[in-house]
């Protein structure tokens, strides 16, 4: 039987997954020790390192940038250059063009699996991260000074103690359990199904959002003029539509979206995910904060959730930052500390989740009033510049107060 071993760090990141590797990045060299762990060896991806298309933002593109993670990508980001609205059976749309804001680009899609990987590479550089992986939190104690960490890996167990612990375990965060904070769950009642698609005209760095009444269907730009595409449907019809063949299920999506991104011919390989609103109702506890979706995780519509998961983890990282430059003696799992993170996160947190869980609500509704209602903003929108600078400035992860790395904004 082997010893148990004991490593002690001043902060410790739970899960390995796209929010949690880049707040290892984002905190390398703040001076403080830093462990990993994640329970997925690095030959077996974790889930979340798949086939789904993630629009990331021009703000998420900067800071990845600065974090010397864009050029580990083995295919660089295609820019989208243009957003495009409308809702299916409803007069009005709403046209967002770069040009006119006026940037190169408002964000750029990439594979979440190479993403994943280029931001794996890049912990390995970061000399300053201990990672254990495969290694599981399999329990967690928080104490007056520190929190002990239970660890499971295939060499034995060990026990790890940080004097803060970051849970960013993904959606079950099964450390949010641990520590008793709470969530708010809405059931969507939609399944998304993920495919790449190729249709019979060239994308034109456009992404395609269109509402429906059984939820939303989008088109995301991507290398050789493919489209990532999403298409909700009710839960009850996911059976059925797993089945399709390729042909019913691009005749299908060719029904939904309608032809103006032009003919779809053929489609990849199918994912489906249950969608899911889960808000945790709290985002600390004593020596200890939630970070992605372990904080909360939104409805992909919008393509809202690694982006403000990794503002979380950019936050995370700058007042970590701070905190260490501030005292000779600093605490990093301190009260102040982990309240000043929770200023910092309480605004743009809001603003994304009433923007996100809007939109997948207001557009499935089939009220008549509801929907007279709905196109007319839809054209109010089209026709104010203001609204439409507002709208450009949420894609582009612009809103609101920024953390320091994007604070010198990209032109
Ligand atoms: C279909 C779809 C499309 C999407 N499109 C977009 C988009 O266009 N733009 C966008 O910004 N977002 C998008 N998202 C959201 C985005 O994918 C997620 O917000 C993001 O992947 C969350 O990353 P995370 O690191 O917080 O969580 P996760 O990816 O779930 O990672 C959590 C990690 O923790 C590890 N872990 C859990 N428990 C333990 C434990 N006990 N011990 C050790 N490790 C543990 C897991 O193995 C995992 O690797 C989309 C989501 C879906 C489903």
């Amino acid at each position: 039987m082997q010893e148990p071993e004991l490593a002690r760090f001043d902060v410790v990141i739970v899960g390995g997954g796209l929010v949690g590797c880049s707040l290892a990045i984002a905190l390398s060299g703040s001076g403080w020790s830093i462990g990993l762990i994640e329970q997925h060896s690095p030959e077996l991806a974790p889930p979340g390192f798949d086939d789904r298309n993630l629009a990331l933002s021009r703000a998420s593109l900067l800071a990845l940038q600065r974090l010397q993670v864009l050029p580990l990508l083995d295919t660089p980001p295609e820019s989208i250059n243009a957003i495009h609205v409308s809702r299916a059976g409803e007069p009005g749309n709403v046209h967002l063009s770069a040009a006119e804001h006026p940037v190169d680009r408002f964000g750029g899609v990439v594979v979440a699996r190479e993403l994943g990987h280029a931001l794996r590479r890049r912990v390995q550089q970061c000399t300053d991260v201990a990672v254990w992986s495969p290694a599981k939190v399999c329990s967690a104690s928080a104490g007056m000074e520190d929190v002990r960490l239970q660890v499971q890996r295939p060499q034995g167990a060990f026990t790890v103690e940080a004097r803060l612990l970051l849970a960013a375990d993904g959606s079950d965060s099964p450390l949010r359990q641990a520590m008793g904070i709470d969530e708010t769950v809405h059931d969507y009642a939609q399944h998304l199904f993920v495919s790449v698609l190729q249709a019979s005209r060239a994308h034109q760095q456009c992404a395609w959002e269109r509402f429906t009444e059984h939820g939303p269907v989008a088109l995301l730009p991507m290398a050789h003029d493919r489209f990532g595409s999403v298409m909700a449907v009710a839960s009850t019809d996911a059976e059925a539509v797993t089945a399709l063949s390729d042909d019913a299920y691009l005749a299908l999506f060719q029904q939904r979206f309608g032809w103006r991104a032009g003919r779809f011919t053929r489609v990849g390989k199918r994912s489906a995910y249950a969608m899911r609103l889960r808000v945790a109702k709290q985002l600390v506890a004593p020596r200890f904060a939630l970070l992605g979706n372990a904080a909360q995780t939104l409805h992909p519509i919008g393509a809202q959730g690694f982006n403000l998961g990794l503002r979380d983890a950019l936050w995370m990282a700058q007042l970590l930052g701070e905190q260490h430059a501030r005292q000779a003696q600093a605490d990093p799992g301190d009260a102040g500390m982990l309240q000043r993170y929770v200023a910092a996160r309480v605004e743009d947190r809001q603003r994304t989740l009433d923007f996100s869980d809007g939109m997948a609500r207001l557009f499935v509704r089939q009220a008549w009033p509801v929907r007279v209602l709905r196109a007319a903003g839809m054209m109010l929108l089209e026709a104010s510049p203001l609204a439409k600078r507002r709208l450009a400035e949420q894609a582009m992860g612009l809103a609101g107060r920024l953390p320091r790395i994007l604070q010198e904004r990209a032109q």
